[in-house]
């Protein structure tokens, strides 16, 4: 599957906050963002842009697809799934983003980052309802039930990603036993436990409803 293979923090430098894209690194004083929050290039120092517009919009869109990891056609494609949900398409998009394996996997604390939930669920470590799901857009629904596959409970990155973890946030829309490495999922996500990041969905909806 296509990915982002080039240096990550450039982008949180680009979007001027942290994304949280490279694990424990990110609350370190060893984050780009806390040593050069200029955004990068050669003349990254001078430059002080001022974004209206459609350069905000943009900048939202740019923002929530490095946050999840994803490449412009999956978020588009996503994008128009949510369109076609009935509710609120900006909600639909970060709730759909949010139930995606791959953040699930994040979000219970089993990797330190998207990027290696993405990784972990590619390599076939977890299963949905008993079944292996190697598919990191695989979206889970109210009712699933999210594990670590019986051959890979000892596995080492899983291990050490829990106990660096220990701390993180559970959201409330998730119920997670750690200690038994799984979760259920309880609920839709809601909207104000989405992200970590202050974004507006709606500018990423007024972007691509031109
Ligand atoms: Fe790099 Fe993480 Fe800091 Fe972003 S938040 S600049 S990915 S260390």
């Amino acid at each position: 599957m296509a990915r982002y293979k080039g240096p990550v923090c450039r982008l949180c430098r680009r979007e001027g906050m942290k994304l949280f894209l490279k694990g424990e690194r990110c609350h370190s004083d060893k984050c780009a963002i806390e040593r050069r929050n200029f955004v990068p290039g050669q003349h990254g120092k001078d430059r002080k842009p001022k974004i209206v517009g459609y350069g905000l919009q943009l900048r939202e869109k740019q923002k929530t697809r490095r946050y999840y990891g994803l490449l412009e056609g999956q978020f588009r494609n996503l994008f128009e799934k949510a369109a076609r949900t009935t509710g609120i398409t900006g909600e639909n998009l970060l709730g759909m983003l949010e139930r995606r394996l791959d953040n699930v996997v994040y979000r219970m604390g089993l990797a330190t980052s998207r990027a290696q939930a993405r990784q972990a669920v590619r390599h076939g470590h977890f299963s949905v309802n008993g079944r292996k799901t190697n598919i990191p857009s695989f979206t889970v629904k109210p009712g699933d039930g999210i594990e670590v596959r019986e051959r890979s409970r000892n596995h080492p990155g899983i291990l050490s990603a829990r106990d660096a973890t220990a701390h993180a946030p559970t959201p409330s829309w998730l119920e997670v036993d750690r200690e038994n490495l799984k979760a259920r999922v309880l609920s839709q996500p809601k909207r104000e436990e989405l992200v970590q990041i202050q974004l507006n969905e709606q500018l990423i909806v007024e972007l691509y409803s031109k």
